[in-house]
């Protein structure tokens, strides 16, 4: 065999490996997300109790793994992790056929069993008692249930807390441990704990993140939506009369020049090859005004097929030069439909404001001019 087929070989080789790895990850992760048998239940919250379990079966495996090694609980850890790793095993069996909070109150009640056993074998002072904090945590996390039946639970579970106390803290432990196994296990405890806590923690802070982040995208989404003109993507009138206040509260711009513009003959458009043909001409003036008007100004669909151009900081001379430019090139456009060549011109009414007035006189100044325009021959500005 040539080198290179051997370096070939063991190319392909390492890839199965890492397919394999990559598939035995992902049956992992199946196996800890897959859904219950009962509808419409949250995923997220069977995934913190099987990441749970899992950890507590891990929790059990390193007593085990102790015992054996260190001989220090004299094998009663073995029965003790037995018996418990056989419970949370068939714990584990039912979080695929039970509804969440279920799952989460047999999870919880097996801990709870676990902790007494535990308290009852090594006493108070390995630290075991602790994970009910791990139950407090789901008892808030899990279920949609009220504040005063969490508060219900959250009680119960102090008050098991203060039993274990009372039973357990100055009682002679079942099987006494040495204390330098009973520091071991307060520090697997401690650690096992903490990492239950911290799994809690995480999912459902982590899902309440991604919950704000979409709310605050579909709200500036809808914000967007309630400014603009779904057809030409333009600003809408709401949006034109907050720009106005904008700029008049700004008070940044000596002059300001704004423009009340038609489509002549639309209807003829419409009538005669389809309103989606008018749709696309109107769509094609609105990217004329975008590409054609500068920084600052604002193009707005006021209506139908009428427009205001708001040109702040031009004066009138100025915006009247600009809107020549667009007004020639808006009779220049050609819009294909179906084969057809399709042109229209616009009349404009043009007037600059002198801050005096307010904003609805000087619109409807430019409206008239508009107006003059129609009467005396369309496809024209007036100023
Ligand atoms: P003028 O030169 O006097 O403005 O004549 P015109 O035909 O443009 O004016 P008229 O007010 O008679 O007709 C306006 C037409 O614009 C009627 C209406 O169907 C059409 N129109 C309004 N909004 C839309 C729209 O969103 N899409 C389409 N395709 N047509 C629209
Ligand atoms: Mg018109
Ligand atoms: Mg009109």
């Amino acid at each position: 065999m040539s080198e290179n087929e051997n370096l070939l070989n063991d190319h392909s080789s390492d890839e199965k490996d890492l397919f394999k790895k990559a598939s035995i990850i992902q049956k992992i992760k199946g196996f800890i997300t897959k859904d219950t048998t009962v509808a419409n239940e949250s995923t997220k919250v069977f995934v913190v109790i099987r990441v749970l379990l899992l950890s507590v079966l891990f929790y059990f495996l390193t007593i085990l793994c102790l015992d054996k090694a260190l001989h220090l609980l004299d094998g009663k850890g073995v029965r003790l992790s037995v018996l418990f790793v056989a419970v949370f095993i068939w714990i584990f069996y039912l979080t695929y056929r039970l509804r969440a909070k279920y799952a989460a109150w047999v999870f919880s009640l097996g801990l709870i069993l676990f902790i007494f056993e535990n308290l009852r074998w090594f006493g108070w002072w390995v630290g075991v008692q602790h994970f009910l904090i791990v139950i407090l945590m789901l008892v808030f996390f899990v279920g949609y249930d009220g504040f005063p039946f969490k508060m219900g639970l959250a009680a119960f579970v102090c008050f098991i807390r203060l039993l274990f106390y009372y039973k357990f803290h100055n009682a002679e432990a079942m099987y006494p441990i040495p204390s330098q196994m009973g520091d071991l296990l307060q520090i697997i405890n401690t650690v096992a704990i903490f990492w239950c806590l911290s799994v809690i923690c995480y999912v459902f802070s982590k899902s309440t993140r991604e919950m704000e982040g979409k709310l605050v995208k579909y709200n500036e989404q809808l914000q967007r939506q309630a400014l603009t003109d779904n057809l030409t993507g333009l600003a809408n009138r709401r949006r034109a009369l907050d720009y106005v206040d904008q700029i008049l509260s700004e008070g940044q711009y000596e002059s300001f020049s704004l423009c009340m513009c038609d489509i002549d003959f639309f209807k003829k458009v419409n009538d005669t090859w389809g309103h989606e043909c008018g749709d696309q001409v109107l769509k094609a003036i609105a990217k004329t005004f975008k590409e054609r008007m500068p920084r600052g100004s604002l193009p707005c669909r006021w209506g139908g097929e009428e427009f205001l151009l708001l040109f702040p900081g031009l004066n009138g001379d100025e915006a009247n030069a600009l809107l020549m430019t667009i007004r020639d090139k808006i009779k220049k456009m050609v819009v294909e439909y179906e084969g057809h060549e399709v042109s229209v011109t616009m009349t404009f009414g043009l007037t600059e404001f002198d801050f005096q007035k307010t904003i609805e006189d000087a619109i409807t100044e430019a409206d008239g001019k508009l107006y003059y325009g129609k009467e005396h021959g369309r496809d024209q500005i007036v100023f």
